[in-house]
Formats: structure tokens, sequence, C-alpha cells
């Protein structure tokens, strides 16, 4: 029964990382970039809203991504955990979850801050829209994306840290290498595979 967030800068990995450890945890691991683009693919109307703030590199509005994350834990396959990727982004998420939480009588076990510096973000996103062609990997975006990290994400380590949930793990080096370093860090927290 594990609770995670895995908090990083767009690049960090935290996609890759969150479907190993899914697997590893044996819990879902719960995309909101991913069930943002889904919807957007899909073209529904949650989708029809997201995209012009996910092309401009903009955060989707609290109150949709919130709407959604509710949703989404309120399934059967989250009640004994789950790992969250690219949730909480703000301030008012945070909030959101404390209470959606709150409301099931749980909590959360652990924040796995993936790092990673400047350069390297640039360089493997700069890769992944060759790869990918997302719409929103055009480097104009990806600086926005950045900034936008910085300034509404990268706050809400401290709040978390104040918390004493905060597990920072360096995310360079072989993708690996890194989910072995969470891993030891979950593991120094008491959280396995079976616990
Ligand atoms: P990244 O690789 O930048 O971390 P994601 O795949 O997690 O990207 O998210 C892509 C886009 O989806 C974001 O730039 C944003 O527009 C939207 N999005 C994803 N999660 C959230 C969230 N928690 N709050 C607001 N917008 C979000």
């Amino acid at each position: 029964m594990s609770r995670l967030l895995l908090i990083g800068p767009p690049g960090a990995g935290k996609g890759t990382q969150a479907a190993l450890l899914s697997q590893h945890l044996g819990i879902p691991a719960i995309s909101t970039g991913d069930i943002f683009r889904y919807n957007v693919k899909n073209q529904t109307p949650l989708g029809v809203e997201a995209k012009g703030f996910m092309d401009r590199g903009e955060y989707v509005p609290d109150s949709l991504t919130n709407a959604l994350v509710r949703d989404r834990l309120s399934h059967e396959d989250a009640k004994a955990g789950f790992l969250l990727d690219g949730y909480p982004r703000t301030i008012d998420q945070v909030n959101e979850l404390d209470s959606i939480l709150a409301d099931g009588g749980k909590r959360l076990d652990v924040v796995v801050q993936l790092t990673a510096d400047y350069e390297e973000l640039a360089r493997r996103l700069a890769g992944r829209a060759q790869i990918e062609g997302r719409a929103d990997d055009t480097p104009e975006v990806i600086r926005r994306r950045l900034d936008v990290y910085d300034e509404q994400t990268a706050p809400l380590i401290d709040v978390y840290a104040a918390r004493g949930l905060v597990a920072m793990v360096d995310g360079l080096g072989e993708i690996s290498e890194v989910t072995a370093r969470i891993i030891e860090v979950l593991e120094a927290r008491g959280l396995t595979a079976d616990a």
C-alpha cells in the first residue's frame, strides 16, 4: 500500500520511471499529462478545453484538473495505492489532493523529487520532440513549460518537505540506474513491493 507522488521538471523522466515503479510496486501510475493527451486525441469535451493550454505549455485550469484526479482516484484500482505523475502541480492542486485523501482517511507516503539540470532537460525534450512529435515540444513551448514549472510547481517541494515527505533522487544516468535509486529511497522509508 503506497501513495506516492513524482515531482520534477518536464524531461526529468517522470513518465518513464512512473511506469517502471508502477510495475515494481503493483500500483497504478496515474499521469494527468497522459489523461489529457488521451482526451485531446479523442476530442472529448475535456480534451477540447485542455488543448489550447497544453499547446502553449500552460497548465490546464485547476478546476478541470482537480475534478479529473478526484474522479480517477475514486476508481477501484487506486484504492490500495497509487503513483501520481504530474499532479499536483499548483498549490490549489496540493489542497485538493489533501482533501481527496482526507475524505478517504488516507495519507501520502512519499514525494519523490526527480532532479536534472536545465541543459539535460532541454536536450531530452528536444530529442523527444523529434521522436514523438508532441505539439508542446517546440523550442518556445519547451522553454515556457520549464518556466511554468519553476514558477508554479518547484515551490510545492518546500510544502511537502515541511511535512517530511520529500526524497530527492538524481534523474541523471541510465533509466535502470535511476529506477534503482528511487527503489532504494522508497525502501529506506519502508515502502517495498509487498508493503
Ligand atoms: P511534462 O513532460 O511537461 O511533465 P506532462 O505530460 O506531465 O508533461 O503534461 C503535459 C501538459 O499537460 C502540461 O504542460 C499541462 O498543460 C497539462 N497538465 C498535465 N498535468 C497537469 C496538472 N497537474 N495541472 C495542469 N495541467 C497539467
